[in-house]
C-alpha cells in the first residue's frame, strides 16, 4: 500500500449538529493552498481565530485555524484543520469551498480511515495503534475507552515488539550456526536455546490471555433470548437493560421482531437480541418474526433458553433444545420462580441439581424481582470468557487473538524439532520466522494490502 500525497479533506466531527464543527485537510504541502484559501501564511501550530470566504470574499463561517507542519502532525503530513460552528448545512459549505480552492492541487475527499492510514504509512503510528484509534471512538463503555487508550499509547505494540526482539535474537543464533555446519550438534546447549524458546513460549501464552480479555471486552458476548411466548423473555431484556425497550403484554407472541440491546456487565458489553416466540406460527408476520429469530439462534455465542418455571421442563421444550445449534453452550432459564410454591421450588431445585450433574446448566431466576440475576450476569461473564484475576490492560481484535495463536504453534514446532534427536535446525529456523511473520502482521510490520484495506475501510470519514 503506497502513501497518497495527494491533499483530502473532510469534515471531522461527528454528522448532526454541534457546537463546533471540524474539517481537517492532510497534504504533502499545504502551504499554497493556505496561502489562495487565507490569502496569507500560517503559523505552525498556532490558534489563528479567521474567517472562512467564499469565493466573492463573503464569510461562510469564521472560526479557528490550525496548521500542524508534517512531519509533527496526525498523518505525518501537512494538516490543516479549520474549527468552525457544528451545523451541517455550515460545514459542508465551507467543505466545498476548501475542495473548490484546492482544485489546483487535486484536493479531494477523504476517503473512511485515510488521516489514519495516512499516518500508519508515514509510521506515525503501527497498525495495533491505528486499529485502537477506531476501537476508542467506537468503545461502549469506560473500561473499553480505557483499554483502547493504552493500546493507541503503544502498550500493546511494546509488548509484541519486545516479543518479537526476543524471537528475533534467537533466529539470529540459530542462523549464524547454520552457517557452521559443526557446531549444530551443540547449538541447543550453547546458547540454551531450548531455555530461551520456552520463556518466549510461556509470554506469549501470558500475552494471549491478556489479549483474550481484551478481546472480550471490546467485542463482548452475544446473547439470544430464545423460548416459548409468554415465558418473559421481554420481561427479562428489560430487567438486565433496566429500561423498558421491549414492549410487554400478557397476549402469547407480542414480540414479532428482533429486538436488542446492549447492556455492560464489569465493563463487558453483552449484546442481548430477544426474539420472537418459538412456536407454530399464526399467521405471516409471525412466521418471518419466528424465521429471523432462528438466525439470531444460529449466530450466538450463547443461548438463553427461557421457561416457565411453573411448567418445568416439558417435551416441547426438549424438542426445541434438541433444534439449538450443538456447539452453542445453552444456558437453562427457568423464569417466573417467584410464582412457584415451596413444594413446587424444591421440586424444581432438586431437578436443576440432577441436570447440573449432566452438564445441563439451569438457572432459577424471577424476571419481575431479580432473583437469580446476579448468577445469571456472573455465568454470561464467564461464558465470554471473563476473567477477574487476569487483568486487560489493552484493548485487542480477534485478528490479533488468532495471530497468536498461530505464533504460538509456529513455537511449538520449533520445540519440537529442538527435542528431535537430530536438532533439526533450519526447520527450527524456520518456524521461529514464521512466529516471527505472525507477530509482524499484528503491528502492519508484515501485513497485506487487502487487510489494511479491510481494516480502514471500517473507519468512518474524517479519521
Ligand atoms: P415473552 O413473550 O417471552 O417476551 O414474555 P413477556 O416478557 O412479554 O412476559 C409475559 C408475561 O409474564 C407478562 O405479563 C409479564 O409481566 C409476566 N412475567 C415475566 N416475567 C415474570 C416473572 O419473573 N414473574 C412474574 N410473576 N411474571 C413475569
Amino acid at each position: 500500500m503506497a502513501l497518497d500525497n495527494y491533499p483530502i479533506a473532510a469534515i471531522a466531527t461527528a454528522p448532526g449538529r454541534g457546537g463546533i464543527g471540524i474539517i481537517r485537510i492532510s497534504g504533502a504541502d499545504l502551504k499554497p493552498f493556505i496561502r489562495d484559501f487565507f490569502q496569507r501564511e500560517l503559523s505552525p501550530r498556532y490558534a489563528h481565530f479567521l474567517s472562512f470566504k467564499d469565493a466573492q470574499h463573503d464569510p461562510i463561517d469564521e472560526g479557528i485555524a490550525l496548521y500542524f507542519p508534517g512531519p509533527q502532525s496526525y498523518t505525518g503530513q501537512d494538516v490543516l484543520e479549520l474549527q468552525g460552528h457544528g451545523g451541517p448545512a455550515v460545514l459542508r459549505r465551507v467543505l466545498e469551498r476548501c475542495l473548490e480552492v484546492g482544485r489546483p492541487y487535486q484536493m479531494r475527499l477523504a476517503q473512511p480511515g485515510e488521516y489514519t492510514q495516512r499516518a500508519f504509512l508515514n509510521n506515525r503510528l503501527d497498525l495495533a495503534q491505528a486499529e485502537a484509534v477506531a476501537d476508542l471512538i467506537d468503545a461502549s463503555s469506560s473500561a473499553a475507552a480505557k483499554g483502547a487508550m493504552a493500546s493507541l499509547s503503544g502498550a500493546f505494540s511494546q509488548e509484541i515488539n519486545q516479543l518479537a526482539e526476543q524471537i528475533i535474537h534467537l533466529r539470529m543464533l540459530v542462523e549464524a550456526t547454520l552457517d557452521f555446519p559443526e557446531e549444530e550438534i551443540d547449538f541447543l546447549e550453547k546458547y540454551q536455546a531450548a531455555d530461551q524458546l520456552q520463556k518466549i513460549q510461556q509470554q506469549v501464552n501470558h500475552i494471549f490471555a491478556q489479549a483474550k480479555q481484551g478481546q472480550v471486552l471490546r467485542d463482548g458476548l452475544q446473547v439470544v433470548l430464545a423460548g416459548q411466548p409468554n415465558v418473559g423473555k421481554s420481561s427479562l431484556l428489560n430487567t438486565l437493560a433496566g429500561d423498558e425497550i421491549a414492549i410487554v403484554t400478557d397476549i402469547a407472541g407480542t414480540t414479532r421482531d428482533r429486538l436488542s440491546q446492549t447492556i455492560h456487565i464489569n465493563g463487558v458489553p453483552i449484546h442481548i437480541t430477544d426474539t420472537a416466540g418459538l412456536r407454530e406460527a399464526q399467521d405471516q408476520v409471525e412466521r418471518i418474526g419466528i424465521d429471523r429469530s432462528w438466525q439470531e439462534i444460529h449466530r450466538a455465542h450463547v443461548i438463553l433458553h427461557l421457561i416457565d418455571a411453573r411448567h418445568t421442563y416439558t417435551a416441547q421444550e426438549e424438542a426445541l433444545r434438541a433444534q439449538f445449534p450443538a456447539q452453542t453452550p445453552i444456558l437453562t432459564v427457568c423464569n417466573k420462580v417467584d410464582l412457584i410454591d415451596t413444594h413446587s421450588r424444591a421440586q424444581l431445585e432438586q431437578w436443576q441439581a440432577k441436570q447440573d450433574s449432566q452438564n445441563h446448566e439451569v438457572l432459577l431466576i424471577s424476571a419481575l424481582t431479580g432473583e437469580g440475576l446476579d448468577t445469571l450476569r456472573q455465568k454470561l461473564l464467564e461464558i465470554a470468557g471473563w476473567s477477574t484475576i487476569t487483568e486487560s490492560p489493552w484493548l485487542a481484535r480477534e485478528r490479533h487473538l488468532q495471530a497468536l495463536q498461530r505464533c504460538a504453534e509456529h513455537l511449538q514446532l520449533a520445540a519440537a524439532h529442538a527435542q528431535h534427536d537430530d536438532q533439526i535446525l533450519d526447520l527450527f529456523a524456520e518456524e521461529l520466522r514464521l512466529a516471527h511473520t505472525e507477530l509482524g502482521a499484528i503491528t502492519g510490520e508484515f501485513s497485506s494490502d487487502d487487510l489494511l484495506g479491510e481494516i480502514f475501510s471500517s473507519f468512518c470519514i474524517g479519521k
